[in-house]
């Protein structure tokens, strides 16, 4: 397969360009296998992002073919393609070829206080949960925080403080834990100007995401519970 690298240096001030690389693909490689590939074998210099290899940590999240995708989790013969052209997250300052910058991204997620908070005494053991209640946030607990989401969102193309899909659905997760005894704040944050509002339920990140995550309903959620909130019969 030939493989088409975005390839970029703000070091060099030499324009961003693709190089094209030959990968004798076998079963079962990935994209990453093959980026992995070229790395060792043909040209040192490339640079990416990977660590878990599992589709855990998000760090391998690139655009591929046109579509968001895990490299690691994207196998080579089910692109149907020999060419693949690999590109890094669209909208994101770009470090190096296929690095892009997330301290922004982090930045928003790390607002919405993406942890348990309690103002109750610590029990002797632990702060149980029952499976129904765990039940409830399954499906956004599985989010790695990827940013493929983020990238795809176009409310973040033009608005550089909108919190974002990635923020808002992780500040979801928390209020919708039943160990959790800060959701009203944290709702307070989602309700700013940054927040849920600037959500016009687009559908990019839902179709961005490697994790099959609906983030346009958990927003939809959590604008239901902020207008609860205000009106105030709100309840977990
Ligand atoms: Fe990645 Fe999906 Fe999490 Fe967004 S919601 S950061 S696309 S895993």
């Amino acid at each position: 397969v030939s493989f088409s690298d975005y390839r970029f240096n703000p070091e060099t001030g030499k324009e961003p360009h693709f190089d094209k690389y030959e990968v004798l693909a076998r079963d079962g490689m990935t994209v990453l296998d093959g980026l992995l590939y070229i790395l060792d074998n043909v040209d040192p210099t490339l640079s990416f992002r990977f660590a878990c290899r599992e589709g855990v940590c998000g760090s391998c999240a690139m655009f591929i073919n046109g579509s968001y995708r895990l490299a690691c989790q994207t196998q080579i013969k089910n692109l149907k393609s020999s060419k693949i052209e690999v590109q890094p997250l669209p909208n994101f300052p770009i470090i190096k070829d296929l690095v892009v910058d997330l301290a922004a991204f982090f930045e928003k997620v790390e607002k919405v206080m993406p942890y348990i908070k309690t103002v109750s005494a610590p029990p002797e053991k632990e702060r149980l949960q029952t499976q129904h209640d765990r039940h409830r946030i399954n499906e956004v607990i599985d989010c790695i925080l990827c940013a493929a989401c983020q990238s795809a969102c176009p409310q973040g193309w033009t608005d550089k403080d909108f919190l974002g899909p990635a923020a808002l659905i992780k500040a979801y997760r928390f209020i919708g834990d039943s160990r959790d005894e800060a959701a009203k704040e944290r709702l307070k944050l989602v309700m700013g100007e940054d927040g849920v509002w600037r959500c016009h339920s687009v559908f990019n990140c839902v179709e961005a995401c490697p994790k099959k995550i609906n983030q346009t309903v958990a927003i939809s959620s959590l604008k239901r519970k902020a207008v609860a909130q205000k009106l105030k019969f709100w309840q977990r």
